[in-house]
């Protein structure tokens, strides 16, 4: 078999990039492991609008059930009080839409079904690459049909295995720290407000899925970390307790999810034919809810290689934009949130004074206010 543009993962990442390939009267196959697994995952996301722009050039937004749009976010530094908080909020634009990992799932699967260039072959675990004398690389389905193929585009996700396969050099950081994730009701109406607080212990986010419900990310400094906290019976004392009670009597509504939090970036996104896109390539810090979006990042600027490079469809360097640029942006934004992170997490008055200095600063600018949602709805990106 000899494809054109072969995508390994039909998660989120290879099926919206599919859709743009196929936009561009590219023939595309897709070949996933298990696609019942991964339309059963079930995370809420926070969609930028630039990444709402993509969904909707490929038709996908329009049949998405979107659970909420955030107009304001508050952050707080160390307590839920007025005084030590910012309040990020713009009369131009958004924050972000709040949707379901399994609804954007099934809505892109109903646009890659019934499009003719596209091919999904599901079952079928990528379980080997083999590069010929040329240095094209082959792929090995459920170790024997071989698949040979001008380009593969690897979105199988942070533990890609092609990226093992070819020992693909990556700067990969430990955060020493875990996140937990579970959905809270409440009884408080939390009048669509996302909100972040920063603990000596790291950073809780509270994103508001409905008028009395929130999906939680907890990340918590393996140092700092009192694992009976986090046992299903003590988490929602933990949230009354730095809430101050604010949101009214709270109820665990969902399972409660732990992981280890790393990060890294890929050295190359391009290995001769194969090309790394989405969470294969990169993996950030949870602080932002930023992972997805700079996928979609990276997909746009996929997209923009057939308006602006030299090279014609088909030469090897023909995605070099995309492969240069985006390392670049992706491990600015990885910085940019490690730094956030370790500072907020920095315990001494002089960086407090620091802290509060700054958010009061921004809170008195309707001009900064509005740039920082800017920059956070371009995907942590100052380019469009
Ligand atoms: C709890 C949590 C909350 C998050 N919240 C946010 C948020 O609010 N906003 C945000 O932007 N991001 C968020 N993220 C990050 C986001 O989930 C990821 O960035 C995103 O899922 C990456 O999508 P992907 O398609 O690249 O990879 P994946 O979703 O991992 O999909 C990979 C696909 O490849 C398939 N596959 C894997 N290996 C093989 C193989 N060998 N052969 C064939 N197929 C294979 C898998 O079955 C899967 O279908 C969150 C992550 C977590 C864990």
């Amino acid at each position: 078999m000899k494809n054109e543009i072969t995508i390994v993962g039909a998660g989120i990442i290879g099926m919206s990039l599919a859709l743009v390939f196929s936009s561009k009267n590219k023939k595309v196959t897709i070949l996933e492991r298990n696609l019942k697994k991964s339309l059963s995952t079930n995370r809420i996301y926070s969609i930028s609008t630039k990444s709402k722009s993509l969904f909707e050039e490929i038709n996908v937004w329009g049949n998405l059930k979107v659970l909420n749009k955030i107009n304001k976010m508050h952050l707080y530094y160390r307590k839920f009080s007025q005084e030590k908080s910012l309040c990020l909020q713009s009369n131009k634009r958004e924050i972000g839409y709040i949707s379901q990992s399994n609804d954007l799932m099934k809505a892109l699967l109903k646009e890659v079904k019934c499009d003719d260039n596209i091919e999904l072959i599901d079952n079928s675990n990528i379980t080997n690459v083999y590069d010929d004398e040329d240095k094209i690389f082959h792929l090995e389905v459920d170790n024997s049909k071989l698949i040979k193929t001008h380009y593969i585009f690897s979105c199988e996700g942070a533990n890609s295995l092609i990226k093992k396969q070819l020992d693909s050099k990556f700067i990969k950081k430990n955060y020493n720290a875990k996140a937990y994730v579970f959905n809270l009701s409440h009884e408080i109406s939390n009048k669509n407000i996302a909100y972040q607080i920063f603990l000596e212990s790291g950073p809780i986010a509270f994103l508001p899925i409905g008028e009395k419900e929130f999906s939680m990310v907890v990340s918590v400094n393996n140092n700092k970390i009192n694992k009976n906290i986090f046992e299903k019976d003590n988490i929602v004392n933990f949230i009354n307790k730095i809430t101050n009670k604010k949101f009214g009597k709270i109820k665990l509504t969902s399972d409660l999810i732990s992981f280890d939090l790393y990060g890294f970036n890929l050295e190359n996104y391009r290995y001769g034919n194969i090309i790394f896109v989405g969470d294969s390539a990169h993996s950030i810090h949870p602080l932002a809810g930023m992972g997805l979006n700079l996928g979609i990042s990276d997909i746009i600027e996929i997209s923009k290689s057939f308006e602006k490079t030299i090279s014609s469809f088909g030469n090897l360097k023909f995605f070099d934009n995309y492969t240069r640029k985006q390392k670049i942006i992706n491990s600015h934004a990885r910085g940019q949130l490690e730094a956030i992170e370790k500072l907020y997490a920095l315990d001494n008055s002089f960086i407090e004074k620091l802290i509060n200095l700054g958010m009061s600063s921004i809170n008195n600018s309707e001009f900064l206010k509005d740039n920082i949602i800017r920059y956070a709805n371009q995907n942590l990106s100052i380019f469009r």
